[in-house]
């Protein structure tokens, strides 16, 4: 039976993927996108359903509790996909309280009036999954196994701290008051529609007009890169068998130090301009169209307070229970998220200044 989802935060990064994702995959479904729009959404981002007649946009707040409840109710939603989130952990070091606000509040929010709709009476068949980060776990010893899904919960950032919050919200709902809920706690994206402020697309964006590459501390912070799309069919995975009130992380089994990372994604411009000799008219100002290598401009600087040394996933769980697995390498998500970017100037040009 054809579903009625919304999706909250689907004019960000990942959201964006995640209707592009869901409406090819399921075009019978109708989707309402719902965001506020803050420095990190893109009306933009969703200029490619314009013409889907099951598609629609409301512009608001998840912590406007009327505003969900009419939403859910005008749209007859069965389904929410819960993207919404202050997600930059630098920003909750220097301004926490719009993750307070957004993740933890507005979560509240929309579980109450999720509650109020799908619980009323008789009750209906409905689903709230709640999107979350490995983050939630801590920081990993080198030698550590991957982050479980019954790990204990040791958050160290702001950011971190709300997103366990919030989880432990979805979790109450579900064991209090019965709402079918799932959560899923994924590693690092990267991909399309990456807004140029994380370290991915702020590297590729700052080659491109050969600024320098930060790099935190010694640049030995880990992380475990999936491509964007895998994390959507992750959650789809668990949207389609996975087990009420449970939680599944979803991860690339691909660790990767920042250093690498930054690295990896010069010696791949450089390949593309030396095979594209298009590239340096395109972009003059990249250190390759001068012939040096994006590498010279790597620059250390001071670390990020409180930076998780290493984070892992073990996906054990979603593999074997729902036989889930990514789909890309690491060399083809990456050369993926390089055309991308590549060829879409037009999208990520005018985000550099946004705050
Ligand atoms: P993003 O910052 O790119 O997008 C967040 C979106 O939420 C934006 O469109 C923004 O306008 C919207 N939003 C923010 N506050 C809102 C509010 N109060 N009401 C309505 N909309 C609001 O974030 P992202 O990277 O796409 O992350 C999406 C979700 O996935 C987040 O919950 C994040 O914690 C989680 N996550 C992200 C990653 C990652 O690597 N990016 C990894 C694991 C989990």
């Amino acid at each position: 039976m054809a579903k009625s989802l919304l999706v909250t935060g689907a004019a960000g990064f990942i959201g964006a993927n995640f209707v592009h994702y869901w409406a090819a995959a399921h075009p019978d479904d109708t989707i309402v996108a719902y965001d506020a729009l803050t420095y990190a959404g893109n009306r933009a981002n969703l200029d490619p359903l314009s013409g889907n007649a099951r598609f629609s946009f409301v512009h608001a707040d998840i912590c406007d509790y009327d505003r969900v409840l009419n939403t859910l109710r005008e749209h007859d939603t069965d389904t929410i996909v819960h993207f919404a989130a202050e997600s930059h952990v630098d920003r909750s070091i220097t301004g926490p309280d719009a993750f307070i606000e957004t993740n933890v509040v507005g979560t509240h929010c929309l579980l109450k009036a999720a509650r109020e709709v799908w619980l009323a009476g008789d009750g209906m068949d409905h689903r709230f999954h709640h999107v979350s980060t490995d983050e939630v776990y801590g920081s990993l010893a080198p030698d550590d196994p991957g982050f479980f899904e019954e790990q204990k919960y040791e958050p160290n950032s702001p950011y971190s701290a709300s997103k366990a919050a919030s989880d432990h919200l979805v979790r109450a709902y579900h064991h209090t008051y019965g709402l079918q809920v799932t959560t899923s706690n994924c590693s690092n994206n990267y991909g399309p529609y990456h807004f140029p402020e994380k370290l991915i697309p702020l590297c590729i964006t700052n080659i491109l007009r050969g600024l320098p590459l930060p790099v935190y501390g010694d640049g030995s912070n880990i992380r475990d890169w999936l491509y964007v799309e895998d994390h959507c069919r992750g959650i789809e995975k668990v949207l389609e068998g996975g087990r009420l009130g449970e939680t599944y992380n979803i991860g690339g089994n691909n660790e990767w130090n920042n250093l690498a990372i930054v690295e990896l994604l010069c010696d791949q411009l450089d390949a593309r301009f030396s095979d594209e000799p298009g590239l340096s008219a395109r972009y003059p100002d990249a250190p390759q169209a001068g012939g040096t290598s994006a590498r010279d401009l790597i620059t250390f600087v001071e670390d990020r307070a409180g930076h998780d040394w290493r984070y892992a996933i073990d996906a054990g769980k979603i593999s074997g229970e729902l036989d889930y697995s990514p789909h890309e390498t690491f060399e083809t998500g990456i050369a993926r998220t390089l055309d991308w970017f590549l060829d879409n100037e037009d999208w990520w040009r005018p985000l550099l200044n946004r705050t």
